[in-house]
């Protein structure tokens, strides 16, 4: 940058290194007088005539030229200072942003008789803040267009949320805002997992997960959540969190898998289920808590089938399954394992005492007098888990015992 002594301004370097332009005028000549930044600034070359106060004035961008004018008139008029941001347009149509401020000088009478101003170019401090919000502006139309509900937590206090969490929780924005530690969603027997959830996000720095919420209207919906933690250099632990409904999820999912493991015609757990259900009760098995499976078939039920047809053999089935499940109820896992066949699982039971819940649900099915069809039967095989026997092997064993009762005459239990 050149330094103009040529202007008779001591402080002409000075003012070149900050790159402050100044000028003044003498409204009684029009004589404007200006140093070389404000020139150099302005786009005026240093071997071109020194500019005068119209090419000073017609620099000014076109858009702003009424505010700039507004200003001189209130400083010529009454004396009053001014700082302005103004844009000025230059020979080559480069626009530069620069902040004005000018003063005035009065002579004796108290008459302003010269103006002084100095200006600033901040097109690049006008740029970045520009830039700086236009990405504000962009994140803010992120947060307001995603269908997962947000918040922006310090130190555990919201500080901003999005209209989908509103939705979400039914809590306005103020209500949601400046909460903390404990959110208004929050569910209040619930409170420990919150705060547990909210720790691990600050060891791991990362949590993903399910928890219920309590809507603003008391309806608990479940939500899944992702929450990180933010690099930031504030002194605050920032966090973001996105939230998302998946309570219909959840039940559609919970509806397929009871569909899935249960009997269609029956309602009672399927056998694909049962032997799950069989394999994981074997594997937890311990020595000192016995486990015993039961095996139930219809007897002579082909007849039946014969006799009145297949819907009244569904009927029937489905008969013999209430009268089951009903003297059975509580004491273990029951499902039909094949057309006439059902299985029963009993926690916490030894062989005798399965035998003899068994005779009872037996006595129950004996019992009844079925429209059409009369009195049936069923025969059974009774058999406690041992040493680490497989499932397969505890099953087979059962099985073992129904044939053997299936022989010795049927309507009995071995
Ligand atoms: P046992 O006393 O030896 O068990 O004789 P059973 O006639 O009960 O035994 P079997 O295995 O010979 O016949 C079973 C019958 O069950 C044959 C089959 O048609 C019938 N069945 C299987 N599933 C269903 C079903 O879903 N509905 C109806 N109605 N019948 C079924
Ligand atoms: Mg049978
Ligand atoms: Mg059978």
């Amino acid at each position: 940058m050149p330094h103009d002594h040529a202007d008779g301004n001591p402080a002409a370097p000075a003012e070149s290194l900050a790159g402050v332009g100044t000028w003044s005028l003498d409204l009684a000549s029009g004589r404007l007088t200006t140093n070389a930044t404000a020139r150099l600034m302005l786009g005026w070359a240093e071997q071109d005539a020194a500019p005068g106060l119209e090419d000073f004035l017609s620099a000014v961008h076109p858009d702003d030229r009424a505010r700039v004018d507004a200003c001189s008139e209130r400083l010529i008029k009454d004396g009053e200072d001014y700082l302005v941001e103004h844009r000025a347009l230059l020979p080559e149509g480069r626009v530069l942003h620069v902040r004005s401020s000018a003063c005035a000088e009065r002579d004796h009478a108290g008459w302003t008789h010269r103006l002084h101003g100095i200006t600033l170019d901040v097109t690049d401090l006008r740029t970045s803040l520009d830039e700086a919000r236009r990405a504000r502006d962009r994140s803010t139309a992120v947060l307001a267009n995603l269908t997962e509900g947000y918040l922006l937590s310090a130190d555990g206090v919201i500080l901003e949320v999005n209209e989908a969490l509103c939705a979400l929780t039914g809590f306005d924005r103020e209500q949601l805002v400046g909460a903390g530690p404990q959110y208004p969603f929050w569910v209040p027997d619930r409170v420990d997992e919150m705060l547990e959830m909210r720790q691990s996000l600050r060891d791991q720095g990362r949590v993903q997960g399910e928890f219920e919420i309590a809507r603003r209207d008391g309806a608990r919906r479940v939500v899944a959540y992702n929450a990180a933690c933010v690099p930031s250099d504030e002194p605050s632990l920032l966090w973001i969190m996105l939230l998302r409904d998946v309570t219909e999820e959840r039940e559609r999912a919970r509806g397929l898998e009871r569909r899935a493991a249960s009997d269609p015609l029956t309602g009672v757990l399927n056998s694909r289920a049962f032997r799950d259900a069989l394999r994981s009760a074997v594997r937890m098995a311990s020595t000192d808590r016995p486990l015993t499976l039961a095996l139930l078939d219809l007897d002579h039920f082909k007849r039946i089938n014969d006799v009145h047809g297949h819907p009244v053999g569904d009927e029937v089935l489905v008969a013999a399954v209430q009268r089951l499940v009903g003297a059975t109820s509580g004491l273990g896992t029951f499902a039909r394992v094949g057309g006439e066949e059902f299985a029963l699982l009993m926690p916490d039971t030894d062989a005798v005492a399965g035998r003899r819940i068994v005779e009872q649900a037996l006595e129950a099915l004996r019992a009844t007098d079925l429209p059409e069809v009369g009195r049936i039967t069923a025969s059974a095989g009774v058999a406690q888990l041992e040493g680490d026997m497989s499932d397969d092997t505890f099953y087979r064993l059962a099985d073992g015992l129904l044939y053997e009762a299936k022989d010795l005459g049927r309507d009995q239990v071995r």
